[in-house]
């Protein structure tokens, strides 16, 4: 099987093996669960409770405000303790549902569940989209907003995204090799969704197991494929995917669905096989706890709501005081600087790393190495991004297409000179989309 790839990238060190062979567990809140009210791209949902309502596991507390939103579900049972601000990952305090938990987890759903084949496909992206599903992969993305394709008959491709390139987290991983059977019947409705498309699960070829389980799973399926993808940073980013397995290039002005390919991620296949199959809303995250802090490294079943800070009294606390939290990847994630902030629907993991391992060097002149260039997966020349970007320079960052980076962090990665280009590019493209948009 050849091995698909892209150009630029980067290895940096995986640090997967700490986590990757211990099973998945659930784990329940001791704290309040707190439901930032915007988890997702598009607006911020609605609260359909108030202060003092009692609630159930699965009952709906905010409801989608328009199109591109989603709703709110309770993953816990308990009593509405306040509808306020927040502390959230993002640094920022946000409107929350605040739900104090009594313990008992009774749960309240009775959706129906029919078999797939039945159903029409509105009927199925209606129920995606009341599941509150959204790109579980961090982008958030609404997953029914993505499905409602005018001309579904011109998607090729639906993309399963098992790479995982960024490093430490092993989520998917877990997922893949304790639940490929939910992928398959996951993959099996977009399929119906799409009725001329090929699926493709893609897994980068560090996780051979997992690629041996699809590929036994699925050679009586004539519309599955699994394809081995080289081990390269950023593989799981979805341009980039696209052209390692089918060739084509997008770029910000375009939508997968431009060249015929819908991208999903391994949770979010799964949660839309929930809804379908069993009726459930999304109610978990499965979140990678790990680095040299943490004591005993592992993957967990964690209710949407519930602190972080939870999940580390869980795991025993640190074994060594952390110098550096993020939420997420080391190449992508949010450093954290409170842990009492909630897992939402876009959380992956939570990385706590030592002394030892943030290396903490003054930025110095750029050397002309080239190396940023080298690395970029977009073909950009991060250095110049990075000066245009630091001079307010909106004409020269737009003239070398800067609206383009992917915010891989490859440059910062590699550059010798420590110098913070990612970081400036990320700012400013923020600045500049912020413009357009207005
Ligand atoms: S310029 Fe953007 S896309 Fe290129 S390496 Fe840096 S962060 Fe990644
Ligand atoms: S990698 Fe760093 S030192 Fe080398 S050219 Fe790019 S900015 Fe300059």
């Amino acid at each position: 099987m050849a091995k698909l790839t892209f150009n630029g990238g980067i290895h940096p060190f995986d640090g997967k093996e700490m986590s990757k062979n211990i099973p998945i567990k659930a784990v329940n809140p001791t704290r309040d669960l707190v439901y930032p009210l915007s988890q997702s791209i598009g607006a911020p949902s609605k609260p359909i409770v108030s202060k003092g309502d009692y609630v159930l596991v699965g009952q709906k507390i905010a409801e989608a405000d328009g199109f591109v939103s989603s709703p709110l579900y309770s993953s816990v049972s308990g009593t509405v303790k306040a509808i306020e601000e927040r502390l959230t990952v993002s640094g920022k305090k946000e409107m929350s549902i605040v739900i104090s938990n009594d313990g008992l987890y009774t749960e309240s759903w009775a959706w129906e569940v029919k078999p797939y084949e039945s159903m029409d496909n509105s009927e199925i992206i209606e129920r995606i989209r009341e599941a509150g599903i959204v790109g579980l992969g961090g982008a958030g993305f609404p997953t029914h907003v993505k499905l409602s394709v005018k001309e579904p008959q011109k998607i090729d491709y639906c993309i399963i995204n098992g790479a995982e390139c960024e490093p430490y987290l092993t989520s998917d991983y877990r997922k893949m090799i304790e639940a490929p059977e939910k992928i398959i019947e996951g993959l099996k409705i977009y399929l119906k969704l799409f009725p001329y498309s090929l699926g493709i699960i893609a897994i980068e070829d560090n996780k051979e197991d997992c690629i041996k389980v699809f590929k036994a799973l699925t050679k009586e399926e004539p519309r599955i494929i699994v394809k081995a993808l080289k081990t390269k940073y950023p593989q799981g980013s979805e341009r980039h995917l696209i052209y390692a397995v089918t060739g084509r290039e997008i770029n910000s002005k375009l939508l997968p669905l431009d060249v015929g390919c819908i991208v999903n991620n391994i949770d979010t296949v799964i949660s839309v096989r929930d809804a379908i199959f069993e009726g459930t809303p999304l109610l978990y995250r499965i979140i990678t706890l790990t680095g040299n802090s943490i004591r005993n490294p592992r993957n967990y079943k964690v209710r949407i709501g519930t602190s972080f800070l939870d999940l580390v009294e869980e795991n025993g606390g640190f074994k060594q005081e952390p110098k550096k939290i993020i939420s997420g990847g080391p190449m992508m994630g949010i450093p954290l600087f409170n842990l009492d902030v909630p897992v939402t629907k876009t959380s992956s993991a939570l990385l706590c790393m030592t002394d030892d391992d943030v290396m903490e060097m003054e930025p110095s002149e750029c050397i002309n190495c080239g190396r940023c260039v080298q690395a970029c997966p977009e073909r950009l020349m991060p250095k110049q991004l990075s000066d245009f970007g630091e001079h307010g320079n909106s004409e020269g960052f737009l003239h070398y297409h800067g609206l383009e980076c992917v915010e891989c962090g490859c440059c910062s990665f590699v550059c010798p000179a420590k110098r913070p280009l990612a970081q400036v590019i990320k700012s400013m493209r923020k600045m500049e989309l912020a413009k357009k948009k207005r």
